[in-house]
């Protein structure tokens, strides 16, 4: 159902129901607003096709009888009424327009679409160089740059009438504008004042002064919008309002706002995206299949742009702050499914690529045999779900969400031997040397255990040494080796290798994905500490095989998070020195390495000198961060694991991977500076033996809100899924995915945390599309190819077929 008739027989619903059945005395008392239902009535049918319009009409009639009727005829004519809303209701869903679909040949459009905006009326050189550096490069870039509020300027209030926090317009006369040098920075300001019959209201502008004083002239008549606030004493005040000369050009109704560049006003940017698809929305296509418009009842672009952009003063002004509207709605729906189609087709793709079975022999069974403690459920199932995809000829491209300390890398390690089992190599490679080096150090001991060579190769590695790797990987006789990006570079052959693995992949993007997979390895595991909500995974990851490590190893005591102002930071040395004092360790992170030109900022070098003279002087205190050389970094983390340092201070080269189960204090200072993911990943670095651990967070106390709702979503959770949830919620899908990063499109509409279902909806829709014609390539399916070809611009490889 159209969502503004819904809400208007919502509206009429409840007088017409309680008239229906109300005594006469009743009915009589009750006043209904029937006028301003009659006139919706009337402006609704307007716009509806002739079945509904008839309906809409009768009931426009019925509710002027009721007007007009005596008490006890009301009740009559009011069910009379009912029984009309009630056939608007089953009256099917009538789209509330045609989508029209583009006919073919759709590329002079798509590219007219991927023109300079200066192709745009009122777009010249200057505005268009404001609005590249915007990001909005492209005429389709404007078409959907899409309002990120809408002004209610239907209605003028009356300055006596303002309340302050109140979105409001007001219509009246400029009464006073000067300008004036404000508080000891002697700041400059504009002043200002409007006067209507009703009272006076403040306005007041920061930026841009001689501007906006040059512009407005005392004693004309302007209509000013903006959010009330409390001014001086009784009076209100508008900061930075809207304004506009009252008559000639005058913007009332539903009104856009749109993000712009910071020297272009905001009626100056409405009125270039408003020109434009007034213009220019016609030409993008619409190119969805009837069976998936009709069925949803989708607007076609041209139409949905426009709503969005210039709504009609009937719209649903909720519905449209929301990105609710039947226009966002259908704007939304085509881009999931082009993004869905997509990655569908790449993960199709991927299924028909050429695979080597690896059937599992004696290895996992016997790393078992040798591993100090039993596997976890959960990692048992999923060395299974890798075993079977592993077993196929296809490749396996399967990531493995799982917590930190959830136990990914025997997993791993476990899937490697099925490779070497079957006389194949395998590589893993992780985003930092310090990792790999960790990686290698644990699972050495293991490989020669089993009788199995493994080697390390980082950009660290020593010419020597390097070529024996080379040479060994190349002519097979080296089946394991571990290292950084060093693996992927072109120097690097591989025999046969059987399985790649990236370890904490959010830290690479596809790119390396894609690099591994050219050394020409068939089985792919991904393996991340970042776990993503599932309509994420299943956006940035349909083309991937998801498996989920759910369950800590046992013995794990929850890791308790407690948050300091900085100025109990004596405190906090007290809880590191219990822990040390106890046979524990512990690190101290900062977020830089050394001093910076902010005195506030505390940094790893500087602290570590510091204190391992004061607070921790009779500690083994020792530094590691990032601009040391590799053998350093690996000499000071191989004390600490041996237990040789008590305290590591730290730069947050540490944050992945790292694991030291006898540390089980953690102190991250300017926690306010660093992210969820970035702080979770921090905290994962104790708990990870028995004893039970702190994670202490120490923040400067002028943080914002946003910052404080981090810090407190770590000390209420140790759950990597909520906490990523969260760190959605903050940040925004953009920032979390990276999308330039994980070779997406960008979302120019859709958010995926708001539009989860109809996510799901847009993917339904574009697997039954691919059932159908699996390769596009049947004649319906031209046009979606073309549009397609041009969202993912180069992302996507199109199997070529005439
Ligand atoms: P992550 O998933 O964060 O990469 P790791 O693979 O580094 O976790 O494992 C964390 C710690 O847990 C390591 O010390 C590892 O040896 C240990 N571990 C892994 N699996 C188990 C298990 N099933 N039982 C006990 N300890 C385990
Ligand atoms: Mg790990």
């Amino acid at each position: 159902m159209n969502a503004q008739i819904e809400s208007f027989l919502q509206a009429v619903s409840a007088p017409l129901e309680f008239l229906a059945g109300a005594s006469p005395e009743a009915a009589a008392r009750t006043k209904v607003p029937v006028a301003a239902l009659i006139e919706k009535a009337h402006r609704l049918a307007l716009a509806q096709s002739e079945r509904l319009r008839g309906e809409l009409e009768a009931l426009e009639r019925g509710l002027r009888d009721l007007d007009g009727a005596d008490a006890t005829a009301r009740a009559r004519v009011a069910e009379h009424c009912r029984a009309i809303v009630a056939r608007i209701r089953t009256a099917g869903e009538p789209p509330a327009a045609p989508y029209r679909a583009t006919r073919p040949p759709l590329e002079p459009l798509l590219e007219f679409l991927g023109q300079s905006v200066q192709f745009v009326k009122h777009v010249g050189p200057r505005r268009a160089e404001l609005l590249r550096k915007s990001g909005l490069l492209r005429v389709e870039d404007l078409l959907y740059h899409l309002p990120f509020r809408y002004e209610d300027r239907r209605q003028v209030t009356e300055i006596a009438r303002l309340r302050v926090g109140q979105e409001a317009t007001v219509v009246g006369t400029m009464a006073h504008l000067a300008e004036r040098f404000a508080g000891r920075s002697r700041r400059r300001l504009l002043e200002g004042a409007v006067r209507d019959s009703s009272g006076l209201l403040s306005l007041t502008w920061y930026n841009r002064v001689a501007y906006f004083a040059g512009r407005y002239q005392v004693g004309a008549q302007y209509v000013i919008t903006g959010r009330v606030e409390q001014g001086l004493g009784r009076s209100l005040r508008i900061t930075h309002p809207e304004v506009e000369p009252l008559g000639e050009g005058e913007v009332r109704g539903i009104v856009p706002v749109y993000g712009k560049p910071t020297a272009m006003t905001v009626g100056a940017m409405r009125a270039v995206v408003q020109g434009a698809v007034r213009e220019l929305a016609e030409r993008v296509p619409s190119v969805l299949p009837p069976e998936v418009t009709e069925a949803r009842s989708l607007l076609d672009l041209g139409e949905a742009l426009r709503r969005v952009h210039i709504p009609g003063d009937d719209d649903d002004i909720d519905a449209l702050q929301q990105f609710a509207s039947p226009a966002h709605r259908a704007l939304v729906f085509d881009e999931l499914f082009f993004l869905q189609l997509g990655l569908l087709l790449r993960r199709r793709q991927s299924a028909v690529e050429e695979g080597v079975a690896l059937v599992a022999g004696s290895g996992p069974r016997r790393l078992r045999e040798i591993l100090p403690f039993r596997l976890t459920g959960a990692q048992e199932r999923v060395v299974a779900e890798i075993e079977a995809d592993m077993a196929r000829s296809r490749p396996m491209h399967r990531l493995i969400q799982g917590d930190v300390g959830s136990g990914k890398t025997i997993v791993a390690l476990s899937a490697a031997l099925v490779a070497v089992d079957n006389r194949h190599q395998a590589a893993f490679m992780a985003p930092t040397e310090l990792l790999a080096e960790q990686h290698f150090r644990n699972l050495a001991p293991l490989a020669s255990q089993l009788g199995v060579d493994l080697a390390l190769l980082t950009g660290d590695t020593k010419g020597p040494e390097r070529k024996a790797i080379y040479a060994g990987l190349a002519d097979g006789s080296l089946p394991l080796v571990v290292g950084t990006q060093a693996l992927i570079q072109e120097k690097v052959r591989f025999r046969a290798l059987g399985l790649g693995v990236i370890d904490e992949q959010h830290r690479f993007g596809v790119l390396q994905r894609a690099a591994l997979r050219a050394l020409g390895s068939p089985h792919i595991l991904l393996m991340t500490a970042t776990p993503i909500p599932r309509t994420l995974a299943l956006t940035l990851y349909a083309d991937l095989e998801l498996s989920f490590l759910d369950e800590l190893p046992p013995g794990r005591t929850p890791i308790r998070t407690m948050l300091f102002q900085d100025n109990r930071r004596p405190q906090v040395y007290d809880l590191v020195r219990r822990e040390v004092d106890q046979g524990r360790q512990a690190y101290v992170v900062y977020p830089l390495v050394e001093e910076s030109d902010d005195p506030a900022l505390r940094d790893a070098t500087t602290m570590a000198r510091e204190l391992s003279r004061s607070v921790f002087a009779n500690y083994r205190a020792g530094l590691i961060h990032g601009r040391m050389k590799a053998d350093e970094k690996d000499a000071v983390m191989r004390r600490f694991k041996e237990g040789d340092l008590q305290i590591l201070f730290s730069t947050t080269v540490i944050e992945v991977g790292i694991d030291v189960p006898n540390a089980t204090v953690i102190v991250i200072e300017h926690a306010e500076r660093f992210g969820l993911a970035q702080l979770h990943q921090l905290r994962g670095r104790v708990g990870r033996g028995p004893h039970a651990s702190m994670c202490l967070l120490v923040a400067s106390y002028a943080r914002g809100d946003e910052a404080n709702q981090r810090l407190q979503a770590m000390v209420d959770s140790n759950d990597g899924f909520e906490i990523a949830e969260m760190d959605l919620r903050l940040r925004g899908p953009g920032d979390f995915l990276g999308t330039r990063q994980s070779g997406l499109p960008d979302f120019r509409v859709a958010n995926l945390v708001r539009d989860g279902r109809v996510l799901e909806e847009a993917r339904r829709a574009a697997q039954s599309w691919l059932d159908r014609d699996p390769d596009l390539t049947a004649p319906e399916s031209v046009a979606i190819r073309a549009v397609l070809r041009h969202r993912w611009a180069g992302r996507l490889e199109l199997a070529t077929t005439g």
